[in-house]
């Protein structure tokens, strides 16, 4: 039966022929509905019961929990099923269609992180399903790459998974236990233009937002000193004021003005917590202008992530990679995971320097030592 299954070349093909790019632009937000059928038809077939989750308030997204074993804790090897966008005209193969040169396979998705699939069910295969003593999971979600909701909505249905999980995004193989959580927002003052020569005519956003981002300045000096982790390259939080927009012309007052920012803060500092402070340092600094306020989250934000040094599954994976755990300076559904009781590492075999660009690819040396991985971490916690 179980031979029946393609082999790796074989269904990462098909995973990277099935367009699945997700994006908070609706206009290149697809379903990822082909891919996840794809995926629970071989779990199915490899002898997992297959659950498939639909993510709620997102139609056409699903995520899929594949279980093998019974009994309480266990381990789970998590994916996402979509992808970034991609510019055509960047690619020297078609994006779609699995290339190999040079030890390379190129397509959208193989570092990032369609891959991960195939390795872990190479190593399905090659398990006595019936020897498990505790429980294994394999969860495929949606959205990583834009709102990740299939993280947020598998958190919120209080599913409990398993007491360890490894996520495989691409990290070169190297292990990572912790990252910078991502708060962008956007700032909107509006006042009422009117001619320049008398001031008394509008109220000024520009000059508003003068104040705003003085105040913010200071506020990120404040937040500096406060929380640090040093475990960090860049041990505290940062912000970065990345646009602004606002007023038409010299003799107008400016009646509109727009700024957005982008705040990379360590796990210690709660995402909610931090955009009421960022929202009260905009209120106080508006406070008794007459200017109207607006505040646009862009998207809901990523937790910071940390999983203890001296967790078992992060000891397990450096000595499994022959590396020590480090961080990333990007976001994962590790915080999601964890939230959801789960002691979370993330060890893959893509390389993030070529996800999210054109001839992305995965360097075929990785997957046997990532499958060798998978294999042990599974002797470890499920056998
Ligand atoms: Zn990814």
């Amino acid at each position: 039966m179980k031979t029946q299954i393609p082999g790796f070349r074989e269904q990462l093909t098909k995973l990277i022929s099935i367009p699945s790019v997700s994006s908070t632009d609706p206009l290149k937000d697809m379903s990822n509905q082909a891919i996840v059928e794809q995926l629970a038809t071989w779990l199915e077939e490899l002898g997992l019961n297959v659950e498939v989750q639909e993510v709620k308030g997102h139609p056409g997204k699903s995520n899929v929990i594949a279980v093998a074993g019974q009994g309480s804790g266990g381990l789970v090897l998590s994916g996402h099923t979509d992808t970034v966008p991609y510019d055509e005209s960047g690619w020297q193969h078609d994006p779609f269609k699995l290339t190999e040169i040079d030890n390379r396979l190129y397509g959208l998705g193989t570092s990032d992180m369609k891959s991960f699939f195939p390795v872990v069910m190479d190593v399905l295969r090659e398990i006595d399903l019936g020897s498990l003593k505790k429980p294994l999971y394999i969860l495929a979600t949606s959205d990583e790459e834009s709102t990740m909701s299939g993280a947020r909505s598998l958190l919120a249905s209080g599913r409990s998974l398993g007491e360890y999980a490894l996520i495989g995004e691409p990290t070169g193989l190297k292990p990572v236990n912790m990252h910078k959580g991502i708060l962008f927002e956007s700032v909107k003052l509006k006042g009422k233009s009117g001619h320049s020569s008398d001031p008394a005519l509008g109220i000024n956003a520009l000059e508003g937002m003068n104040d705003v981002m003085n105040k913010l300045l200071s506020w990120r000096n404040e937040i500096q000193s406060k929380f640090r982790n040093e475990s960090f390259r860049l041990p505290y939080p940062t912000l970065n004021i990345g646009s602004i927009s606002g007023g038409d012309s010299p003799n107008r007052i400016c009646g509109e003005c727009e700024i957005q920012l982008d705040i990379r803060f360590i796990p210690e500092m709660k995402l909610d917590e931090l955009r009421a402070s960022l929202r009260r340092q905009v209120l106080d600094s508006t406070d008794g202008t007459n200017l109207i306020v607006e505040f646009d989250p862009v998207f809901p934000g990523i937790p910071g992530f940390e999983t203890p040094a001296d967790s078992d599954i992060v000891k397990m994976a450096e000595k499994l990679a022959g590396e020590p755990a480090g961080s990333v300076a990007f976001g994962t559904e590790g915080p999601f995971l964890t939230s959801a009781g789960m002691q979370t590492v993330i060890l893959g075999p893509g390389d993030i320097n070529v996800a999210h660009q054109a001839n992305e690819y995965l360097e075929m040396s990785r997957i046997n030592p990532m499958k060798k991985i998978i294999t042990e971490l599974v002797k470890h916690y499920c056998m």
